[in-house]
Formats: structure tokens, C-alpha cells, sequence
């Protein structure tokens, strides 16, 4: 017993240790990045299992991502061994409530085969209602409407509790009686629908509530900073008067209240069980001196904080780099050079991560990756069970298994083309809207009557066939034998092989990749290990494979690629947890990073700080953040100022290595076309070197006119300033004013005065 204790104590401070060992019902972990958090959470788990001897299946963890779900698993399993680890429910909000809603369907009045569905089906099915409801495409948005749904259910608000102030409102809840009824005639879950009907589930249902009253004695949160309304409702109800809980989070890391996440959380956790026990952690354990430094300086730069100290024992460490690109591909050039340089000096890819604030710059940084023949891994931007090629097979899969899905059918029908155009497809919705059946049985009775031209009916017969015949083929094998096929016979795997160049061959490994993950799945779930235990010998628990499988591919992140020595591609957002030796933010430009429209917003930009602050934290040994003056984006050529973050780090910390100050491209290895790129661009140094000093000179002349700036118009009045363009005597403003609206004026003419 001893030797557990210590082993489990060792690598552990004070502070950590009296959190995973402390016998308070309520205990909260306040602190900041890099504090070892998530490893008091696991330690803690650990604990509980082999001192506390509480079984596994009492524990009930919470993390943010798959990939951090996946991690926190794999820790656990290391401190306690496989054995003691099954039964234990480790996932995101949405995997574990999802878990409950199978083993619970019935009681939370959904069909057992009930079908999540995501972003893309939500805004066909809202479109749908949409047309019914005769409402004007053009008027009005459906991805508005989809969101304002989803953020309702994110309050935990049905459309009756809806406080109805405007026409767009009372449009929308309309819409949400109308999107809600359908999903729950037909079985559709999307994702808000998960956590707020397993919310309602536990409130409604006391059976279940003692159930996992009885079950879950020790539920813990990680990120608890991130919870949103809904999320924090199930996590108090799920623990009732008896749990221990355990919740972990840093204010200073709240980065999605853009998704109805609320630090505030924290607080309300505080207040609603008096008695919890508060432990902080102040000693940084991941990175370096100056990397802690930097963060530490830039976040004081928030008002809106709870405030805490971080320290470390470690040095001080490099300097923190700093590169001014002349353009977005000569600031991807810099960061792919000094990973490739590192790569030569014996770092390894996967601890190299680049980090960006909008998906839509992962382009050029992927395009110079693959110039150089570097591996590289995506987090977070389209994930694989989103693509194209694998929604597609999927959608025939479940076609397959349920002909009256009209979510699979509209996303098959006319893929591989069958010549079935979208008139005809509007007279099948139309009809079958009208009879109230599905797209399948509608298809079937056109073609029957032969109610529609020819070719086109000639196509349907084809599909309907095809489907039915692969359906004979395929009844007997197991699911992923049936992928197999379907792809084949379908004619998706033909379709994208004639598809030219790396794209149509990376669907088609893809497919490749879709296919070994359901065998792996099945192998894993099928027979010998259930997907679900059953729950007091009822047996409601245990899940048709494949349903499970469906289920997973919509709730799970993963990813693409393979290698596993690779640079490591993710939003901020995404890195969220995680940590590598060295890390690139790129794109530190107002604008973009913060981004436009947070700028005006105080509370916002203190969002866009912590967000800065998060990236900064996940680096270990080495930082380098890296902007360019011009930038390409949404095929805008835009011209940016550097980040106001840059301005509020310590200079002494940063070392600038603009203009190849420090860098010496030609010792890199490159191919024909981009060594042909580089001499053009040497050409272009003097180029540069103008560019630079015209750059540093207009901002001397507009001085003092900075985003965020406030200023004073004789006739508008006070506002700030949100955008700037221009040089010289034509250097304008966009200022945002608190009576007037947003307007442009060239800083010559306005007599602006700033205030
Ligand atoms: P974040 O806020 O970014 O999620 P965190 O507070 O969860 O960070 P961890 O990821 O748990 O921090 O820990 C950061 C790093 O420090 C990890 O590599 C972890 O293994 C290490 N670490 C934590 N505590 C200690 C300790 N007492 N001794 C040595 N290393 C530690
Ligand atoms: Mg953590």
C-alpha cells in the first residue's frame, strides 16, 4: 500500500498532492497554465481507484477534446494498469452524455437507432422547414437559424422558454418547434441536443437519476473554464447531494465563450456549494523562463481576471523570436526553414507545432510543408469523419441499413452523378412532404407512376436498384466488409480516382483509412467487448455495432494522416491542454490575431488575449511568433499592422530576426521551383528593404492613430478606432462610434482628436 501511495505522490508538489489526495466533496483547482492540472486530475483518478478503492466504473471524468480525452485515458491506464481501468467513463461532455443517451434511450424518448447529425444535416433539415414554411432563402439565414438553436439548447432553453424580443426571434422559434419535431419523429440528435436531453433525461427521470447517483460517486471536470450553461446544469444534477467532485480550470484560459462558455462558471461553482475547497497552483512546470514571462506580462494586460502568480524553477531559456514577414509565403518560408533547421539539429517534427488563429491559414503553411517534403498533421480544421469521401461512404452505409433515411439519401443520390437533377429532386421533397414518407418510398412511387422524364427516372431506377442489390451482396458480412464494397460498387472509389493530382489520391487513401478504422472498431466492440455494459441486468445497454460505429465517427476527432513524426498543424483554439518543445504563432496581426471583429468589443479582445496567452503557454523550450505585412486571405490582399500583443510583451525578451537577419535559406535543401522562388526573392530583398522603411515610416506620421485608440470627432462624436489603411497623406481610419455608427475617415481631413 505504501509503495502505491509513494509512487502515486512522488512526482507531485505540496499543493498537487493535497488536491489528489484531499477528502473534501467539493474541491476546485485554480490555477494557471502549465501548473499540472490535468495531471492532479489524473493522479487523482488514480488515487481514487487503488487507495480509496473506489471501482472504476464510479469514476466520471470530463475533458475538452477527443485528443485530450484519448491522453487522459492513456495516463490513467498507465498509473493503474489496464484491469483496474474498465468500466471507467473518461470522455468529452458530448461522448459521455451520448453514452448515456444509448444505454438510455427509451427513457429519454428517443428510438434506440436514434442518429446524431451534424452541422450540414441541421442546416438541410432547417432549409427544408424553410421551404414548407415558404420563407424567402434570401431574407433569411439558415445557418443564423441553425446557430440561434443551438445556442437556445446550449441555455438549456426549449423553444416555449424562449423570451421572444424582436421579429428575428419570434421567426426563429418558430422554426426551432418545427426542427425539433421533426428530429424527434424521425430519431436525429445534433450535437446541443446531446448534453440538454441527457440534462433533461436526469431531471425527469428519477430511475436514472439513481442510477448514476448510485454509480458515479467521483465525477471530475478539466477545462472547466470552458463549461457553458447547459454543461455545468448536467455536471450539478449528474452529482446531487453525494458525488465528490472535482473540477479543474483557469479563467486566464477561457477561450470559447464564443460558444456560450462561461468562465463565470468558476464563480457559480463556488457559490453553489459553499464549502468547496479551493487549491491553487502557482509553480509552471512546462516551460521555459522567458516563455512564462512573456504569458505572465501579456495577460496582466486583461482587467476581467481572478488573478494568480506563476513561477518556475526552470531557465530563463532562449529569447522568444520574432519574424516580420514581407508577405504571408515569405512568413510560411521563415517557420518551415527554422523547423527544418531544427530538424537537422536533431528535433523531432511532432515537437514542432504551428498554431493559427482562422483554419482558412493552415493553406499555405500545408502547400510550403509539402514543397519541403515535410510530414505534417492537421488538428481540428475539416476532421476526417467530416470529409467529403468518408461522409459519403458513410452516408451509403446507413442507406443501406435504413432506406428512409432521407438525411444518406440526399447525400448519395447524385453521387457518383446519375443524371438526377434537382428539379426532379424538389418534386420527390415536395411530394414526400406532402404524403409525410420518406425520400426512398417517395422515389419508388414516382418511378412507379412514371411521373418523371425518362432519363432522369431511368437514373432513380438505377440507384434504387444499386441500392438494393449491394443490400443482397453484402447483408451477411460485417460492417466494415460492407464499407468495402459500398465504396467499390457504389462507384464513390471510381469517381475519385479519376479525380487528378494528390487530392483525388488522398480521398482514395482516405476510404483506405475509413475502412481499417471500422475494422479496428468492430474488432474492438463486436461480441467479446461490447461498446456498452449493460446496465443492472437490463440489457437496453448493449449496442448494434454498427450504430455504435455511426455514433463514434460523429463524436470522434480523428485524424487524417498517419505519421507519427510530423509537425504538428492546429488553430489556438485546438491546442488547448497541449504542450510542445517548440511552437510558431503565426499570423500576429491586428485584424487577424485579434481578429477584426473582436476588436471594438472589450470583452472580446480580452478573449483574444487569453487565447494569445494560451498559445504562448504550450511551448516548453522554444517560441517564435511571426506576421507579414501583406497578406493574402479570402482572396483579399490585406495590409495588417503588427499584433497589438507584440506591443505588450517584454521587449527585452524578444529577439527580432526579420529579413533573413539570422536566417540563411539557401542552406536548406529545396527543389528546382522553389530554389527558382528563393533567387526571385533575393532579387526582391532591396524591394523588401524599401517596403520595410515606407512601413515604419507611415506609422511615424500617423503616430498615435492605433487600433483600440479612442478618438473624438467634432460632429460624430467618441468612438475607436477599428481599422486603418492608407498611407501617407492618405492613411484613413475606420472608427467604430458609440452614436454614430461605423464610418471611414482619411486622418488628414478629419481633424480627429485623440483622446
Ligand atoms: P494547461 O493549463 O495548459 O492545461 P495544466 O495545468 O493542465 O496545463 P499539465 O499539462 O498537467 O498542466 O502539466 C504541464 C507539464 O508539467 C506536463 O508535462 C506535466 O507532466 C508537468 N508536470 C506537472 N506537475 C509536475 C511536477 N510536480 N513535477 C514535474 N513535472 C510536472
Ligand atoms: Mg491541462
Amino acid at each position: 500500500m505504501k509503495n502505491i501511495k509513494q509512487s502515486l505522490l512522488m512526482h507531485l508538489n505540496q499543493e498537487q498532492q493535497n488536491a489528489v489526495i484531499t477528502d473534501s466533496q467539493y474541491t476546485l483547482v485554480l490555477a494557471g497554465a502549465g501548473s499540472g492540472k490535468t495531471r492532479v486530475l489524473v493522479h487523482r483518478i488514480a488515487w481514487l481507484c487503488l487507495e480509496k478503492r473506489y471501482p472504476a466504473n464510479s469514476i466520471f471524468a470530463v475533458t475538452f477534446t477527443n485528443k485530450a480525452a484519448a491522453e487522459m485515458q492513456e495516463r490513467i491506464q498507465d498509473l493503474i494498469g489496464e484491469a483496474h481501468f474498465n468500466g471507467m467513463w473518461v470522455g468529452t461532455f458530448h461522448g459521455l452524455a451520448h453514452r448515456l443517451l444509448r444505454i438510455f434511450a427509451k427513457q429519454a424518448g428517443l428510438p434506440t437507432n436514434f442518429q446524431l447529425i451534424d452541422n450540414d444535416d441541421q442546416n438541410r433539415l432547417v432549409k427544408r422547414i424553410f421551404k414548407e414554411r415558404k420563407i424567402d432563402e434570401k431574407q433569411w439565414s439558415s445557418k443564423e437559424c441553425v446557430a440561434f438553436i443551438s445556442t437556445q439548447k446550449e441555455n438549456g432553453l426549449r423553444p416555449h422558454d424562449i423570451a421572444i424580443d424582436d421579429p428575428k426571434s419570434a421567426m426563429w422559434q418558430k422554426i426551432y418547434v418545427d426542427y425539433q419535431a421533426i428530429c424527434d419523429r424521425v430519431g436525429y440528435v445534433d450535437f446541443s441536443e446531446i448534453i440538454l436531453r441527457t440534462y433533461e433525461l436526469l431531471k425527469n427521470n428519477h430511475e436514472v437519476l439513481d442510477y448514476c447517483h448510485r454509480r458515479f460517486s467521483n465525477i471530475l471536470v478539466d477545462e472547466f473554464q470552458d463549461t457553458n450553461h447547459i454543461q455545468f446544469q448536467l455536471v450539478k444534477t449528474l452529482a446531487g447531494n453525494t458525488s465528490n467532485v472535482m473540477i479543474v480550470g483557469d479563467d486566464d484560459q477561457s477561450i470559447y465563450s464564443w460558444r456560450g462558455a462561461n468562465a463565470d462558471n468558476l464563480q457559480l461553482f463556488i457559490n453553489d456549494y459553499p464549502d468547496t475547497e479551493i487549491i491553487r497552483l502557482e509553480q509552471n512546470y512546462r516551460s521555459s523562463g522567458n516563455i512564462l514571462e512573456v504569458a505572465n506580462q501579456l495577460i496582466t494586460h486583461n482587467k476581467n481576471r481572478l488573478g494568480k502568480n506563476l513561477w518556475t524553477e526552470s531557465e530563463q531559456g532562449e529569447q522568444i523570436s520574432v519574424y516580420v514577414g514581407f508577405n504571408d509565403i515569405d512568413e510560411a518560408r521563415f517557420v518551415i526553414g527554422q523547423i527544418k533547421k531544427l530538424h537537422e539539429e536533431g528535433v523531432n517534427y511532432k515537437d514542432c507545432a504551428i498554431l493559427y488563429r482562422n483554419n482558412a491559414q493552415s493553406r499555405l503553411l500545408e502547400d510550403t510543408l509539402l514543397q519541403s517534403a515535410i510530414a505534417y498533421q492537421i488538428y481540428g480544421s475539416i476532421r476526417f469523419y467530416e470529409r467529403q469521401e468518408v461522409k459519403l461512404a458513410l452516408a451509403y452505409l446507413r442507406l443501406l441499413h435504413d432506406h428512409n433515411n432521407d438525411n444518406a439519401f440526399e447525400l448519395v443520390v447524385n453521387t457518383p452523378s446519375r443524371g438526377v437533377g434537382d428539379v426532379t429532386l424538389n418534386k420527390i421533397r415536395l411530394m414526400a412532404r406532402q404524403q409525410n414518407q420518406s425520400l426512398w418510398q417517395t422515389t419508388i412511387q414516382l418511378i412507379g407512376m412514371k411521373a418523371i422524364a425518362a432519363r432522369q427516372c431511368s437514373g432513380l431506377a438505377r440507384f434504387i436498384e444499386l441500392i438494393q442489390s449491394i443490400y443482397d451482396d453484402v447483408e451477411s458480412l460485417p460492417f466494415y466488409q460492407q464499407l468495402e464494397r459500398i465504396v467499390k460498387i457504389s462507384g464513390i472509389y471510381d469517381m475519385y480516382e479519376q479525380e487528378a493530382g494528390i487530392k483525388g489520391q488522398s480521398r482514395l487513401e482516405n476510404l483506405d483509412e475509413l475502412i481499417s478504422a471500422a475494422q479496428q472498431f468492430y474488432q474492438q466492440h463486436s461480441k467479446a467487448n461490447p461498446i456498452m455494459e449493460s446496465i443492472d441486468g437490463e440489457n437496453n445497454g448493449t449496442l448494434d455495432v454498427l450504430e455504435s460505429f455511426l455514433a463514434y465517427t460523429s463524436l470522434e476527432g480523428k485524424e487524417s494522416k498517419k505519421e507519427s513524426d510530423s509537425v504538428q498543424l492546429m488553430t489556438l483554439h485546438s491546442a488547448k491542454g497541449l504542450e510542445f518543445d517548440h511552437v510558431f504563432i503565426v499570423g500576429l496581426e491586428e485584424g487577424l490575431f485579434p481578429a477584426q471583429r473582436s476588436i471594438p468589443d472589450v470583452q472580446k479582445m480580452e478573449e483574444e488575449r487569453r487565447l494569445a496567452y494560451v498559445g504562448i503557454t504550450r511551448a516548453r523550450k522554444h517560441l517564435t511568433l511571426s506576421l507579414s505585412e501583406i497578406r493574402r486571405l479570402y482572396g483579399k490582399e490585406e495590409r495588417n499592422l503588427p499584433s497589438r500583443f507584440l506591443a505588450e510583451l517584454p521587449e527585452a525578451l524578444l529577439h527580432d530576426l526579420s529579413y533573413r537577419g539570422g536566417i540563411n535559406f539557401s542552406t536548406t535543401p529545396m527543389d528546382e521551383e522553389n530554389q527558382e522562388d528563393i533567387s526571385g526573392n533575393q532579387k526582391n530583398d532591396e524591394f523588401i528593404h524599401q517596403r520595410k522603411a515606407s512601413f515604419i515610416k507611415s506609422q511615424s506620421e500617423n503616430q498615435g492613430y492605433v487600433l483600440g485608440r479612442k478618438v473624438l470627432h467634432k460632429r460624430f462624436g467618441e468612438g475607436t478606432i477599428i481599422h486603418l489603411d492608407g498611407e501617407g497623406e492618405h492613411r484613413r481610419v475606420q472608427i467604430a462610434f458609440v452614436n454614430e455608427g461605423i464610418k471611414w475617415l482619411v486622418i488628414k481631413l478629419a481633424n480627429l482628436t485623440l483622446m
